[in-house]
């Protein structure tokens, strides 16, 4: 299924999602709404058509404070299907944010 990438209200790309499997059965795969719990924003989005969303609570750009919760980035560690999906065009923006991230520290993790 054809799924939309928004982020801070821009679509940014689109991928191909396969069914996933969950204790055994297949499901179709779901979208993400990102959540950022100091300002209640949904600022990114991964759209999957006529399918519904899970909230993740990740805080926005604005909202970032902690390394390893790094605000403004949609990377999910534990979704291996769902982040191997990511079009070269959002990794390379995450590559962007995680160095802004390292640079905002003085390059000390
Ligand atoms: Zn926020």
């Amino acid at each position: 299924m054809n799924a939309l990438i928004f982020i801070e209200g821009r679509l940014v790309g689109e991928m191909q999602l396969g069914v996933v499997q969950i204790h055994g059965q297949l499901f179709p795969p779901e979208g993400r709404a990102y959540f950022c719990p100091d300002c209640g924003d949904i600022w990114a989005r991964i759209v999957v058509q006529d399918r519904p969303s899970r909230a993740v609570t990740i805080p926005c750009r604005r909202h970032h404070k902690h390394p390893y919760w790094p605000g403004g980035s949609i990377w999910l560690s534990w979704e291996r299907e769902l982040m191997a999906a990511l079009p070269p065009q959002v990794l390379a923006r995450e590559a962007k944010r995680h160095a802004e991230i390292y640079d905002e520290l003085g390059g000390v993790l």
